[in-house]
């Protein structure tokens, strides 16, 4: 029994000694941490009346010298999934705002970490990059281009880094957009007071997405501070308020549900929801949803797409009682 005890006791040791570090002993942050001190990253701390947030968070701050629209993965000529979404690379891991299972938390492994988004300044290059996308011969109107809607939050750090302000002018003009194209933000922030600064007539071709769920299913998806368990992110009741702000600010609204997640009781969660939603008299023009998705159990991913045909008759039937 004692040297069983003793056994698992070395064991809890090695962990504790070993958590956190590769396997050449080096932390695991090693990589974050020599941006840092070789002076290519720096932290900020950005203060709650900034972003909105309850609290300050920090995020790193850098400038991005390539690929700063990126296109791989919005869809290609073989899926149903057209090849029309590019996104300005404003930002690059997980946002900050701590969904769980967020695709961004590992997506660059060591390189990003994941409670502190790296947020890129050189505003003038996606400025610039922008002007030549919108120019560029293979243009079609249905192109878009969205505002960190992959790898980042569209309004977030919009008081920090303003692109949507920066860019409304220039999707306005009809010389240097002569397509029409549109600007894509997503948001999960209430942060649509930044929309007001742009001009009425600067507002026609911006889209303001909002990425929203039922209150109960926005609690077990979204993130939380990890002291207090208070979620990250504001009530459903004030998002919604902020979307009616940007719809009466004579912006387009569209929402994004996803991921749909069907715990007891979801039916009447969602009906609620869309009630809610026509009561304040919000029309969204677009309704995109999104199963819950599981790059590992790819089994069960299978099994939601299935799942979802139903759900998505149910919300049909819903949005049209409520139409
Ligand atoms: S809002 Fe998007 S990018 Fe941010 S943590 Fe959630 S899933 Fe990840």
């Amino acid at each position: 029994m004692i040297e069983l005890a003793n056994a698992s006791q070395k064991r809890a040791e090695v962990n504790v000694r070993q958590i956190g570090r590769t396997a050449e002993g080096r932390t695991i942050d090693w990589y974050t941490i020599e941006q840092v001190q070789n002076g290519a990253w720096r932290e900020e701390e950005i203060a709650q009346d900034i972003s909105g947030l309850s609290r300050p968070i920090t995020v790193y701050r850098s400038s991005r010298k390539t690929n700063l629209i990126v296109y791989d993965w919005h869809g290609d000529k073989q899926t149903f999934c057209p090849p029309m979404w590019w996104d300005l690379a404003i930002g690059s891991g997980a946002c900050g705002l701590g969904c769980r299972a967020c695709f961004l938390m590992l997506t660059h492994r060591i390189k990003r970490d994941p409670s502190r988004h790296l947020l890129y300044d050189n505003l003038d290059d996606f400025l610039h990059v922008s002007e030549k996308w919108l120019l560029h011969p293979s243009r079609r109107r249905q192109h878009t281009l969205g505002v960190g809607i992959d790898r980042s939050d569209s309004l977030l750090y919009e008081g920090v880094v303003p692109h949507v302000r920066n860019l409304a002018p220039l999707f306005s003009d009809s010389i240097r957009n002569p397509n029409g194209n549109k600007l894509i933000l997503l948001t999960k922030t209430a942060n649509t007071h930044f929309l007001a600064d742009i001009l009425p007539t600067h507002r026609a071709k911006i889209v303001a997405s909002f990425s929203l769920n039922p209150e109960s299913i926005a609690d077990l998806w979204e993130g939380k501070w990890p002291d207090t368990g208070e979620r990250i992110t504001h009530p459903i009741s004030q998002r919604l308020e902020a979307v009616k702000y940007a719809q009466d600010l004579g912006f387009e609204a569209r929402v994004r549900v996803d991921p749909i997640l069907t715990p007891e009781n979801w039916e009447e969660q969602y009906a609620s929801f869309i009630a809610d939603v026509k009561n304040i008299g919000i029309n969204f023009r677009y309704w995109t949803l999104g199963t819950y998705r599981d790059s590992v159990e790819y089994g069960s991913m299978l099994f939601i797409s299935a799942f979802c045909c139903s759900w998505i008759s149910f919300v049909t039937r819903k949005l049209e009682e409520y139409r």
